[in-house]
């Protein structure tokens, strides 16, 4: 495969001007500057070029995002026609539009019948911001405003804007002024690091009941909610216990707490179904989406309510006072619509559930189940971990780990593919539309890239 876009300017000049003016996510940015970012001009399917004609496999759909992959020109005709009928209208004035209509009618066609309603965001983190803002509104409409803590997860991550940062369970971003009030953290259900001597499934419940514990801590009046992803992404693709999700269910109906599913990851056929919560068979009440909404190719999020919910935010609460902008944005919504559109015609979630994704996880358990540096492998779907561990039975896990992931994370982007390390786990999760020569192609060029740790570590 050939590069598609030839280089409009020198790399160098670019990281130059980068450097000069932009600051970047999550990095430190002096030492990026130091190194220079790649620059990443074009892609096709699973594959990134960047500017210097360098070819990589794309093992994180981005940020787990473009779940159908680059390069789809139904979705850009889409953003086209949209822009060129109706750019922007906004939905404060007595006003809505076709784009963001047809969107709900597809998107309520596609999700378990109890849900009913939609605020639409531009990202995951503000869908997480109205999820609060919602979840308490729709207490003190029912006359419990007291009610209005929110548990969240340590190590869980819900994004970056401020209630977003504070729900998350990220302490190094509360310690940079991220943190707030009514909102409290339970432990994560992470059993290889935290399970001792339990069984996965004792784990599991006792992960759970910590749940219980806060609630009753709180007092079940003061509690809003619970929020987490059905497994945790950017916390490491953690795969909770089977055990876990049930006891959580019936501990929120137990106490009048509502469940929060944040599926910005999970959502739109990540694990082979459309959404996570339906891999892990519970029912939550609302639900942040956004990323593969659009597979990533314009910005959009938003916040799913029950019926339940929604009936009394519509029936009985009057003015909501809270409004974005863009929501409902008319290219974003068309962009969507495509996009749901394909996920669905062309069988792409159907296929993930049962054709690639065992395919994916089965190669994987292949080709890493006994590999030196592998203590465990976790995921379904086209999702995935490998946790790099020093000792598989002891699970016992290295105490540089995260310098060892970091080392094969950089291997990786040098055998061309691009995987993510968090603490010791190397993380995946490619296009839902990949193929099995594409699966091939990700798991190989991993394994070069963990076989080359191994090899550095003196271990292979
Ligand atoms: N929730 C989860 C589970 C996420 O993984 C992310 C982003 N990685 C967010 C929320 C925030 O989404 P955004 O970056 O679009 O604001």
């Amino acid at each position: 495969m050939n590069a598609p876009i030839q280089a409009q300017r020198e790399t160098r000049d670019y990281q130059a001007s980068d450097a000069a003016h932009h600051i970047h996510a999550f990095l430190d940015q002096k030492a990026l500057n130091a190194e220079g970012p790649r620059v990443i001009v074009g892609g096709e399917r699973l594959h990134l070029w960047d500017n210097d004609g360098k070819r990589y496999l794309d093992g994180m759909s981005g940020l787990w995002c473009t779940n159908l992959g680059y390069g789809r020109k139904d979705l850009t005709a889409a953003a086209t026609r949209q822009l060129e009928q109706l750019p922007y209208y906004n939905m404060f004035f007595h006003t809505t539009h076709p784009a963001v209509i047809e969107l709900s009618e597809l998107l309520f066609s596609l999700l378990p019948g109890h849900y009913s309603h939609a605020v639409y965001t531009n990202s995951g983190s503000e869908a997480n911001e109205v999820l609060i803002r919602t979840v308490r509104r729709y207490w003190q409409i029912l006359g419990k405003p007291e009610k209005r803590v929110m548990i969240g997860r340590w190590n869980g991550y819900h994004g970056s804007t401020l209630g977003a940062t504070a729900l998350g369970g990220m302490k190094f971003m509360h310690e940079m002024g991220g943190m707030l009030p009514d909102i409290a953290h339970i432990d994560e259900p992470y059993w290889f690091a935290q399970g001792g001597d339990l069984t996965p499934e004792e784990f599991g419940l006792r992960a759970a009941r910590q749940l219980e514990e806060k609630i009753l801590e709180l007092g079940a009046d003061k509690v809003a909610a619970f929020v987490a992803e059905p497994f945790q992404g950017a916390g490491g693709m953690i795969f909770p216990p089977e055990s876990y999700w049930p006891e959580i269910q019936r501990i929120c109906r137990k106490y009048d707490v509502l469940l929060c599913a944040d599926e910005v990851i999970g959502g739109f056929g990540r694990t082979g179904e459309w959404f996570a919560h339906q891999h892990f068979g519970f029912e939550p009440d609302t639900l942040s989406i956004a990323k593969g909404l659009t597979s990533g190719y314009i910005p959009m999020g938003g916040l799913i309510l029950s019926k339940r919910m929604a009936e009394v935010l519509v029936e009985q609460g009057g003015v909501f006072a809270h409004g974005l902008t863009y929501s409902g944005h008319p290219v974003a919504a068309a962009v969507a619509i495509a996009n749901l559109k394909a996920l669905r015609d062309e069988g792409v979630v159907a296929q993930v559930k049962a054709d690639t994704g065992p395919y994916l996880q089965q190669c994987l358990r292949e080709v890493f189940g006994n590999h030196p540096l592998v203590g465990d492998i976790q995921g379904v779907g086209m999702v995935a971990a490998l946790q790099l561990a020093e000792d598989k039975v002891s699970r016992k896990r290295f105490a540089n780990e995260n310098d060892i992931a970091w080392r094969c994370r950089t291997i990786g982007f040098e055998e061309g593919v691009i995987i993510r390390s968090t603490l010791g786990r190397m993380i995946m999760a490619p296009a839902l539309v990949a193929n099995r020569s594409e699966i091939d192609e990700l798991v190989a060029k991993t394994k070069k890239a963990v076989d080359r740790t191994a090899e550095e570590l003196g271990r292979l």
